[in-house]
């Protein structure tokens, strides 16, 4: 998925997820509301999403965690 109208895509169809260590579980993205993005200090590859940091707010905890992305289809 070196395509970033594909990483989008995927995005859109709900198969990106972020892991909430309070609740123990993954969140799909685009039900947690995100707060921020910190790109990997060393990646200088064609996929840099997979390497950000994303720092979101889970609805269910209500906290703000930092969590990788996740494909699960
Ligand atoms: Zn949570």
């Amino acid at each position: 998925m070196s395509n970033p109208g594909e990483f989008l895509q995927a995005c859109a169809d709900g198969k990106i997820w972020v892991y909430c260590p309070v609740c123990e579980d993954a969140k799909n993205i685009n039900d947690v509301e995100n707060i921020d993005c910190i790109g990997h200090q060393s990646y200088w590859g064609d996929e840099p999403w997979w390497h950000d940091i994303r720092v979101f707010k889970c609805p269910e905890c209500e906290t703000v965690q930092q969590s990788k992305i996740e494909y699960q289809p």
